[in-house]
């Protein structure tokens, strides 16, 4: 229905709900693609490499950051993680919509590269609600909960060069937000004038 494939950035604090509001996207909008990243962390178990993320070596990361494979990459929680520019440029040739769930780092990299990308950042209600969320998953030790407390203030600063932010409260609600992000930048006249020019012959 539109032209150019869009490109759609969330960053959020770990904890925040991010992953499900992606997920919720992706069966919204069957079309949007979500980019699968470089990363040197270990696979968690049931992730797939190619599927999750293209798991790498730190080697080979360093290789790629040489061969300037990454349109953007970043060290997070000890490791690297990079998106590969070949992902975005075949995205954009195939007027495919991307979405990229990236760290702030990251976004701020592709804020300057791509000025009609969209950027959203998604918040928890709460610091309070943050801390019951990351203690609900039994995965993470007190005081790594800290740490990813502290880092969630850091990144809670950055919201502010963002084009959205979504207070994640209501699961429902935010994924009724983040839909009509989507829809709005699907329906901007830079998207749409290529086909209403044909449509009316204008
Ligand atoms: P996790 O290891 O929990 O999957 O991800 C940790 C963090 O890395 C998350 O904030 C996630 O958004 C971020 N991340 C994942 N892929 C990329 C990427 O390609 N680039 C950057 N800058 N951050 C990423």
């Amino acid at each position: 229905m539109h032209n150019e494939g869009i490109l759609i950035v969330i960053s959020a604090p770990s904890g925040a709900g991010k992953t499900t509001l992606c997920n919720g996207l992706i069966q919204k909008f069957p079309t949007l693609k979500e980019s699968v990243s470089f990363t040197t962390r270990t696979p968690r178990a049931g992730e797939q490499d190619g599927v999750n993320y293209n798991f790498v070596t730190v080697e080979r990361f360093k290789e790629m950051i040489a061969e300037n494979s990454f349109a953007e990459w970043a060290e997070v929680h000890d490791n690297f993680y990079g998106t590969s520019l070949d992902t975005l440029e075949q995205a954009r040739v195939d007027g495919i919509d991307i979405l990229l769930d990236i760290d702030c780092q990251g976004a701020k990299i592709l804020k300057k590269k791509f000025v009609n990308a969209v950027f959203v950042f998604v918040l928890p209600p709460s610091l309070e609600e943050l801390r019951r969320r990351l203690e609900l998953r039994s995965s993470d030790s007190p005081d790594v909960i800290e740490r990813r407390i502290a880092r969630a203030m850091e990144e809670i600063h950055e919201a502010r060069w963002y084009d959205y932010i979504i207070v994640n409260d209501k699961l429902e609600l935010a994924q009724y937000y983040l839909t009509s992000i989507v829809t709005a930048a699907r329906l901007t006249t830079r998207q749409m004038l290529g086909q209403v020019s044909k449509m009316f012959d204008i």
